[in-house]
């Protein structure tokens, strides 16, 4: 067998190519036992795994599939997407949060209507030019929707090779990042490379958690270099979490709804209660709780006589309420104030 020069950089020697296949025979029958049978997987559809991965950046896979399945019905391809208006997409991907992912996942439609005729290249460059496209999803689009033996870090493989490879060094940074995917290229095999990155992806999921890892029931136990692998992956230090104290609107008037449009680049699109420039004295009708970024952010929801907090926003009809796609925050406090449906 050859040997596989892995790195030299970090001081991890070689690996031999028997190890490296152990590594990749074993993963892939683990997969096939232990494998989750989820939607993404049944549909190789380039579009729907599409869909699926702007889905599942930062959202849990339980909270992903009713969401999923509701979408593929609505915008069933890159056509019907593309040609939709963006504050449906928008109402459509409520719940999810994060709604940059929504704008770009409709941009990248309309790019691929108007660049591919709506049919998704398979080189993964191609797809990485993508709005809203990054390297893990590239990558991962070339393996699942098109079985290319290409690398795919995302955050549970990130976590499985830094174990496996027992890395010192922060995984978020420059070198810590060449060396993952340096690792994870060597590893993607090219017989069956989707079942590879989706197995190497499951066991981060299932087995090499983040907290208690379950390396008894480990496939690659006896490849894994981790002494301590709790310790890993090493992170850089966090930006420390800042407290934001904001107060809002919620002003009824001849049965509308003081409403505002936002266009900063965090909520473009989404309707929320006016905000105010201070926070009044006196006792908010309510309070929510919502964070973003590095930011944890107490929201105080004040009414009063119309006019007493100034008129800002637009006046909405109750009735057509339900049809607004809502910033998370703000959708949770109308639900609670008037008691009406927000999907
Ligand atoms: S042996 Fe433990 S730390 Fe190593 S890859 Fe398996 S679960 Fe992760």
């Amino acid at each position: 067998m050859p040997r596989i020069r892995v790195a030299s950089d970090a001081g991890r020697g070689e690996k031999t190519a028997v190890y490296v296949s152990k590594i990749q025979q074993k993963l892939r029958d683990w997969f096939s036992l232990h494998g989750r049978d989820l939607p993404w997987r049944r549909n190789l559809d380039p579009y729907a795994i599409l869909v699926s991965e702007f889905m599942l950046q930062q959202t849990q896979v339980a909270t992903v599939i009713p969401f999923y399945e509701r979408w593929l019905k609505r915008f069933p391809d890159f056509a019907s997407l593309a040609v939709a208006e963006e504050q449906e997409v928008l109402r459509f991907w409520q719940g999810l949060g994060y709604y940059a992912r929504a704008r770009n996942l409709h941009r990248a439609a309309q790019a691929v209507c108007a660049e591919y005729g709506g049919v998704l290249p398979a080189d993964e460059v191609l797809i990485g030019r993508l709005p809203g496209v990054g390297r893990y999803t590239a990558g991962a689009l070339a393996s699942f929707a098109f079985n290319r033996a290409v690398p795919a870090v995302d955050a549970n493989i990130a976590r499985v090779l830094a174990r496996l490879d027992d890395l010192r060094i922060p995984i978020d940074s420059v070198a810590g990042l060449r060396r993952l995917w340096q690792l994870a290229a060597e590893l993607v095999p090219n017989d069956s490379p989707r079942l590879h990155n989706w197995a190497l992806m499951e066991l981060g999921a299932l087995v090499c958690t983040p907290r208690n890892p379950k390396c008894h029931a480990c496939p690659v136990r006896g490849e894994c270099q981790a002494s301590e692998p709790e310790e890993l992956p090493v992170k850089k230090a966090r930006r420390p979490v800042v407290d934001v104290v904001e107060a809002c609107l919620f002003q009824i008037e001849n049965h509308h709804l003081r409403m505002e449009r936002s266009s900063g680049a965090r909520w473009s699109g989404l309707w929320r209660l006016p905000r105010l420039d201070a926070v009044p004295e006196g006792t908010p009708l309510c309070e929510e709780r919502y964070a973003f970024t590095h930011h944890r952010v107490l929201l105080k929801v004040f009414g009063g006589p119309p006019g007493s907090l100034g008129e800002k926003g637009e006046l909405v009809e109750l009735s057509a309420l339900h049809r607004l796609p809502m910033a998370a925050a703000d959708a949770r406090v109308v639900k609670r104030l008037l008691d009406l449906p927000t999907g």
